[in-house]
């Protein structure tokens, strides 16, 4: 028999974001790869009693991929648990490709990233119509470069929402780009770490002029979010162009236009 391994996304943290078929199949798997400390409480509250979990913090992707190989061996279902979506700087298909190579079968499940668990978390809406309709998922150069093109610097000059992965600790490279981008210093930036962690929460609202500080102040150096973005604030803005979606003037193909458009105020 020869298994097949499950790419799970396991959310951002709070082990009820995981979907509903990535806990079937935490609940059916005989051996489960975890990665990173956010992500063991729902190996560990899912999983079947005999299962063989392992946290893969100390291991290459060499033996990540000769372990998950070698368990395809013993169990029908073999669970790789990332963070948020597998699809995310996941290193996935450097693991999945080893597994092709071996005859063995994968699939991915999708999961909630931690792009959408920060949004939430803040309250915040990460497009607005006339404002942003464009979101950047992206991070700064650390030990991975940026391909040509991709420097947040020319990202930021479209103005888009921006939510900034693995980069907490370089926060100053972000404030960097984004002033030669041309933002404000008054351009709103919301830090969250550990979104959707229950009691490990945070959440730092500040400016590109005191976004650091004010992160620093709380002691944030790891396992955050950055998000710079023009809709920031905007639950508490005096007027807002309306969805089209739900505009009475705007029929599709659900809804008849009944009346004029109009701006809304709050
Ligand atoms: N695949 C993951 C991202 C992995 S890269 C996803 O889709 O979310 C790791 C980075 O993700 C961290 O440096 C941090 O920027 C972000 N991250 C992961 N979990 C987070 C959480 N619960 N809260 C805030 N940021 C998180």
């Amino acid at each position: 028999m020869a298994g097949k391994v499950w790419f799970v996304g396991a959310g951002p943290g709070d082990p009820e974001l995981l979907t509903v078929k990535g806990r079937r199949l935490l609940e059916e798997a005989g051996a489960i790869l975890f990665a990173g400390s956010l992500v063991d409480q729902a190996a560990t509250l899912f999983a079947p009693p005999g299962c063989e979990i392992r946290d893969s913090k100390d291991m290459t992707l060499e033996e990540m991929s000769a372990w998950l190989l070698d368990q395809t061996a013993r169990h029908a279902t073999v669970v790789r648990l990332q963070t948020g979506d597998p699809g995310l700087y996941g290193a996935l298909v450097e693991m999945t490709r080893p597994l092709t190579a071996a005859g063995i079968e994968w699939a991915v499940v999708p999961g909630v990233s931690s792009a959408f668990a920060s949004a939430a978390a803040a309250g915040e809406t990460l497009t607005l119509p006339e404002v942003t309709q464009t979101v950047i998922l992206t991070r700064v150069a650390g030990r991975t470069p940026m391909p040509a093109g991709e420097e947040l610097e020319a990202l930021a000059a479209h103005r888009t929402t921006l939510c900034i992965f693995l980069s907490i600790t370089l926060l100053h490279e972000v404030q960097r780009a984004l002033r030669a981008a041309g933002w404000a210093e008054d351009a709103p930036i919301v830090v969250v770490q550990k979104a959707s962690w229950p009691g490990e929460e945070k959440i730092v609202r500040g400016t590109l002029a005191d976004i650091k500080k004010r992160c620093q102040a709380e002691k944030i150096a790891s396992q955050a979010m950055i998000i710079a973005s023009p809709t920031l604030g905007a639950a508490d803005w005096p007027t807002l162009a309306r969805s089209k979606l739900y505009d009475p003037a705007f029929g599709h193909r659900f809804r008849k236009a009944s009346a004029p458009s109009e701006e809304t105020s709050a």
